[in-house]
């Protein structure tokens, strides 16, 4: 996204993590599972600690490692976290545990764009991450976007997705229709009257949503 040698010099200033969180993001890499890119994380958790949300929805959990992450860089914050694959669910109840965070996190299990009442019953959210399906990222937005607070924020990851969202080559078709689906969703977004919207070409494209 940013040139290689920028991205290689901004990544060399990030302090490397120890510990469960470099296990987590070694079993990432192995695995194949897309948790959040090192720059794309750090600017997120920097918006939060500047806003200091007292609860989070996160759409995506994954393994839990962006959860996790915000639960440190937060220690006072409730996060709820939404995941549909059984066996990354049952992953991130084992990290969460490993980290002594099962008070600050709670896991539901479900298809997101069916949880709307379970997650209803613990908003509002001051913050919202959506993080999970690219292509459904507008109705993930629509769901839940009703449980933010008045000034909240919602930061959605992936809107660049690897540079194709502009470069605009990607070979195969179902990778153009998704392509396709998060530019619209961008344009949506950043025509929304509603919220202020600025992407950041950081990680795999960060848009930070904050409503108006
Ligand atoms: N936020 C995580 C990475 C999430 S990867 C991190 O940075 O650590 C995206 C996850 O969203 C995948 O695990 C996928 O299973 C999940 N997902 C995709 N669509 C979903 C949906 N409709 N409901 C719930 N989870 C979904
Ligand atoms: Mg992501």
């Amino acid at each position: 996204m940013l040139n290689e040698k920028l991205q290689e010099y901004l990544d060399s200033l990030i302090e490397p993590r120890h510990g469960l969180l470099a296990e987590m993001e070694d079993y990432a890499q192995k695995n194949g599972v897309p948790i959040m890119e090192p720059a794309g994380i750090e600017a997120m958790l920097q918006l939060l600690r500047i806003q200091q949300p007292e609860a989070i929805l996160e759409v995506g959990t994954a393994i839990g490692y962006s959860a996790l992450r915000m639960a440190y860089a937060l220690p006072m914050v409730k996060i709820i976290t939404l995941e549909r694959d059984e066996e990354r669910y049952e992953l991130a109840v084992d990290y969460i545990k490993k980290a002594d965070k099962q008070e600050q996190i709670l896991q539901i299990k479900g298809d997101a764009l069916l949880l709307e009442d379970e997650v209803g019953e613990h908003a509002p959210f001051d913050a919202i991450f959506i993080d999970a399906a690219k292509g459904q990222y507008k109705r993930f937005f629509e769901i839940y976007s009703r449980y933010l607070t008045p000034g909240g924020m919602i930061i959605t990851d992936n809107v660049l997705f690897k540079g194709q969202v502009y470069e605009q080559k990607a070979e195969s078709k179902r990778i153009r229709s998704l392509v396709k689906k998060i530019d619209e969703f961008n344009r949506w977004l950043a025509a929304n009257p509603e919220y202020d919207t600025v992407i950041l070409p950081i990680g795999d494209g960060v848009a930070i949503s904050k409503k108006r």
